[in-house]
């Protein structure tokens, strides 16, 4: 196996919507070297896929005040508040840059002067801004300005351990080149990770299939700590089939205008009995889960899902395909056109879209020195349930900060030096997967078994029983994935490889998802458990935070920082 050494100031892990704008801010500052690692292409990941919607309040009456309070009452009060205070503020100005780089918004107004505003789940107001090419859209723009600023690009590249120096400060870390096996080594002053969520630990996701956690894994087993990663958010709008398209992304009722309802098999409009108020707009995680609920008492379709009827909102679809023409042509291809139309209902369900828990931050840096962490990556500013748009606005501003704050802290700090045990170490574990004997189990029989546990049995409905299974089915597979080698041992495109190196990372993950969801025992945000059904502002108003010690996952609680807003001046 060939080695590559690689020296720079700052150490991109991800190459999308956050590590691209992290990537342009740190190299904007006084020749700052960056390089940039990423899985797949660079502007892979999720936000190529997103809708690209970006939440911000310009227009009055609405005000920052007022979407912080949203924030905060939709995350059910366990957010980090002073990070979600930080993004909601710095959002306009990021929204600008946005443009600055080539990037457009949707205008509107006698003279085209406002950005428009589009409602969504949870806000108050209408303050989602859509991009004129949607996620995309928004990923070409920030591509093009990280290849006008040089920055080095490590493409199909996968990042496979954090270094750290004798201090324990981040110092760099190792990788493998997908396309020859090379073994990279990556020394640097800052780093800052950005490798997205981990939807795919999930049988059924949104996700881009790069979504695995390993972000998580990889600041988990270097000694951070990861916060209230029991929160992952459902979309409730996806699709119910065919097999290839199952849990791809249809919306919410956001996407779909004020007069679209949801059915049980008896045309029963459900949502009713679960939020008379709100219905349809109430936030993702009501919605999603009053739909599983339908479904497994027995009211829901032939394919396990609910109906979705906007035939009374058809003077919506002009709008609703000029927005969002990827859910338009996809529902037209796989639905047909009638459902496309609107003219009939179509079957919906929802999957796995986001997680809300991610690596503990204040201000986006991690508890390791000069280790940064953004986006999707980064736990706490969503709490137990994000609001749509919020991502987008979180990757932007957290991009931003800690590329700026990882340029400034290179250009005072010397190369930190590397510990050779630990790259050997690491070349020897891959290595090992290549030229061991032929036995144990296939990673892509592992990965299925993943998903299909945490899907099962940490789902939208948990129990006690359920997750103390799961725990011990993880760690089952853990023992016969220590035995695994490959049956590939080529270098060359190894896909195996990546999947058994990902299939670690994602049993990391799910273990940190079973054991926080066996800890908070309530039910909160995007975490029900049928065993605990109320919210317990008592004893739960807590984070659960999960970090590893002496090689074994443990798990502790911290009283939330109720910053600005407290639950009861609120509820
Ligand atoms: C279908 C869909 C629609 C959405 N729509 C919206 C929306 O309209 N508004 C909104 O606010 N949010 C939306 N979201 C959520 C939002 O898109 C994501 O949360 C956000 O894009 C995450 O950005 P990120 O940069 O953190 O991660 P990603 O964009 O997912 O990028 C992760 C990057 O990390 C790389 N990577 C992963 N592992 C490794 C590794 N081991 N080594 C090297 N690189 C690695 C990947 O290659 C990828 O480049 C949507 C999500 C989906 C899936």
């Amino acid at each position: 196996m060939k080695e590559k050494y690689i020296k720079t100031d700052v150490l991109v892990i991800g190459g999308g919507g956050a590590g691209l704008r992290a990537a342009i801010e740190a190299a904007s500052y006084n020749g700052v070297k960056t390089c940039a690692v990423s899985k797949s292409i660079m502007g892979s990941g999720n936000t190529r896929m997103s809708t690209g919607n970006f939440c911000v309040a310009i227009d009055p009456p609405d005000s920052t005040e007022i979407h912080f309070a949203d924030t905060i009452r939709g995350g059910a009060y366990i957010n980090n508040q002073k990070l979600a205070r930080t993004i909601i503020e710095n959002g306009p100005e990021q929204l600008m840059a946005l443009e600055r780089y080539g990037s457009l918004f949707r205008r509107g107004g006698e003279f085209l002067d406002r950005l428009e505003g589009e409602a969504r789940g949870g806000h108050s107001h209408p303050r989602g801004r859509g991009p004129i090419g949607e996620g995309l859209g928004i990923i070409r723009t920030l591509s093009t300005e990280a290849i006008r600023l040089g920055i080095e690009s490590f493409e199909e590249t996968m990042v496979t351990r954090l270094l750290l120096d004798k201090k324990g400060n981040v110092a760099g870390a190792t990788a493998i080149d997908i396309r020859d096996g090379t073994f990279l080594v990556f020394n640097a002053r800052a780093v800052i990770l950005a490798a997205g969520g981990g939807g795919q630990i999930y049988l059924y996701s949104t996700n881009s299939t790069l979504n695995t956690g390993d972000g998580y894994a990889l600041a988990y087993r270097a000694g951070a700590e990861l916060i209230d990663m029991e929160m992952v958010q459902f979309m409730p709008f996806c699709f119910a089939y065919p097999g290839s398209q199952k849990g791809r992304m249809l919306g919410e009722a956001g996407h779909y205008g004020p007069k679209a309802k949801l059915l049980n098999k008896e045309g029963e409009r459900f949502m009713a009995k679960y939020d008379p108020k709100r219905l349809e707009r109430a936030t993702r995680d009501i919605v999603s889960r009053s739909i599983f609920l339908e479904i497994i008492e027995g009211r829901g379709t032939d394919h396990n899902a609910v109906w979705l009827d906007n035939r009374e909102g058809r003077e919506g679809l002009g709008f609703f395909k000029d927005r969002y023409p990827i859910m338009y042509k996809r529902s037209r291809d796989f639905y047909g056109l009638e459902a496309a139309e609107w003219l009939n209902s179509f079957e919906v369900m929802p999957a796995v879209h986001y997680f809300m828990g991610g690596v503990r931050v204040e201000n986006y840096r991690s508890n390791i020195e000069r280790l940064y962490v953004i986006g999707e990556n980064a736990g706490g500013a969503h709490g137990g349930n994000r609001l749509g748009g919020n991502s987008m606005l979180e990757l932007m501003v957290s991009g931003a900060l800690a590329g700026r704050e990882a340029a400034r802290a290179s250009k005072e700090l010397d190369l930190p030096a590397l510990e050779n045990g630990q790259i050997r170490s690491e070349k020897d574990r891959i290595t090992r997967l290549l030229t061991g004997e032929d036995k144990g189990e296939d990673p892509y029989k592992v990965v299925e078994k993943i998903k299909k546990l945490s899907w099962e049995k940490a789902g939208l409905v948990r129990n006690g029983k359920a997750l103390r299974e799961g725990i011990e089915e993880i760690e089952g597979l853990r023992e016969k994935m220590g035995e695994i080698s490959l049956s590939n041992r080529s270098l060359t495109y190894n896909l195996e490889l990546k999947a058994a190196l990902e299939a670690e990372n994602m049993l990391d993950v799910s273990a940190m998802v079973f054991r926080s969801a066996l800890t908070r025992r309530e039910s909160r945000g995007a975490h029900y458990r049928s065993d605990f059904p109320k919210r317990n502002d008592a004893e739960w108003l807590k984070n659960i935070i999960v970090f590893m010690d002496e090689g074994k996952m443990k798990i502790k609680s911290g009283d939330v920082e109720l910053t600005y807003l407290r639950p009861e001046e609120m509820d």
